[in-house]
């Protein structure tokens, strides 16, 4: 058989390439196999921000742009500031992270980084050609990044929900944002038969991270999550005159589809391609964080490797939840403002981190709105 390239290459210096490549640079058992990371992106511009709860100190706490001890959630008539200790709501931004990984990656002498766009992935009798724009590379094992929504193909089985959102990073002349709290979800907004809501990140007292957030199966006109982010500044946070540092958009994925089908011997989706997105939240970050050390370890193990997939009671609770917002997309701000309004948001924190028991889903369970969940259960059954 022909020389290959590499052993292994990763498509993509996103969240789960960096902690990927880091990973395998990093362990002696690796230090043999040559990997190339590829990315079309430089990487060099902060195209996102990534927060995640967590239980006292954490593996990215030296990465930290700004960490808060109090949530705030509002519903259309109420709102709470709640202390969420022993957790903490922690904010990396997208560029002090690729800097940071990139910066370990360049002292791994087996990995190597390319700035090109990956055009192709074949798999051929012995190994994997990898096609970019500008060279072709032969490896045993690929590891994809690239998401797209082409690859959730049963779209009729479980349904398939966008979160969506336009953010942007915004100063004010006057202090007038309280550093110590982050608006977690404010339903006050108006909903539009959607799951709709704003989420404020203040930084400083003058410089806040504002973001219009649906759950929804359609994506919006960028003008109408505009629109919305300049009313709320205005009417809700009252502040006429305000100048707009940073932008964000993106799109997550919320369905229970079993990413884990698309993968195979040799090539493993990873990130949110290989299904590591939370369906219910969204949140990706830190599960991406979760599955690197299994991934690793099964690229270790002759035996049977460990699943990548969601647990299983877990994932149900997240497919009764989708079909319920599917159903009935104007239901979120009930579901959320009953759950804020009956349980503590550490129980909320746990039961999202899929670390509950049963007794405390069931006690979940009952906080949320009974018949909707109810229907889609028996939907489901039958
Ligand atoms: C703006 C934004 C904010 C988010 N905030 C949060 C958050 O607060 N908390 C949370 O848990 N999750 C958040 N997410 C969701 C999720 O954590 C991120 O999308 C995360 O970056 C996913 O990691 P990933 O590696 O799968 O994808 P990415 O980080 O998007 O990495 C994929 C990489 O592949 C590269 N690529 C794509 N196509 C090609 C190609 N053809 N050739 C070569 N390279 C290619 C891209 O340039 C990119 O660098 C957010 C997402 C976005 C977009």
């Amino acid at each position: 058989m022909a020389k290959l390239d590499y052993d292994y290459i990763i498509i993509g210096a996103g969240a789960a390439g960096l902690l990927l490549a880091d990973a395998l640079g990093k362990d002696t058992y690796f230090k043999n196999k040559t990997i190339l990371l590829v990315d079309k992106d430089a990487k060099k511009s902060n195209d996102r921000t990534w927060c995640f709860w967590e239980r006292g100190k954490g593996e990215f706490d030296g990465l930290l742009h700004k960490e808060w001890n109090n949530i705030v959630f509002s519903g259309q008539d109420f709102s709470k500031s709640y202390a969420i200790a022993p957790y903490s709501y922690k904010m990396v931004r997208g560029l002090d992270f690729y800097i940071h990984y990139f910066e370990k990656i360049k002292n791994y002498p087996n990995i190597n980084f390319k700035q090109e766009t990956v055009s192709d992935v074949v798999k051929t009798s012995g190994n994997v050609i990898v096609s970019t724009q500008e060279n072709q590379y032969s490896c045993q094992k690929v590891f994809d990044s690239r998401f797209h929504y082409s690859m959730i193909p049963n779209k009729g089985k479980y349904p398939v929900i966008q979160q969506h959102f336009v953010g942007w990073v915004i100063k004010t002349p006057s202090p007038i944002f309280n550093v110590d709290e982050a608006t977690y979800m404010d339903f006050s907004v108006p909903q539009k038969g959607n799951t709709r809501f704003m989420y404020v990140l203040p930084f400083k007292e003058d410089v806040a991270l504002v973001e219009y957030t649906l759950f929804s199966e359609h994506l919006l006109p960028k003008t109408e999550y505009e629109a919305a982010i300049k009313d709320y500044i205005e009417n809700h946070l009252n502040c006429d005159s305000y100048e707009i540092l940073e932008r964000e958009q993106g799109n997550i994925p919320m369905t229970c589809f079993d990413f884990t089908k698309n993968n195979d011997e040799r090539v493993t989706c990873i990130g949110t391609a290989g299904g590591w997105a939370k369906p219910s939240t969204g949140y990706t970050f830190m599960n991406t964080s979760k599955k690197i050390p299994l991934l690793v370890s099964n690229l270790k193990l002759e035996g049977q490797p460990q699943s990548l997939k969601q647990d299983k009671r877990f994932w149900f609770y997240d497919l009764l939840f989708l079909d319920v917002l599917h159903s009935n997309n104007a239901i979120g701000h009930k579901i959320f403002t009953r759950l804020f309004k009956s349980r503590p948001p550490q129980l909320i924190f746990k039961f999202l981190d899929e670390e509950t028991h049963l007794w405390e889903e069931i006690y979940y369970i009952l906080g949320c709105p009974k018949i909707p969940f109810l229907k889609a259960f028996f939907k489901r059954l039958f």
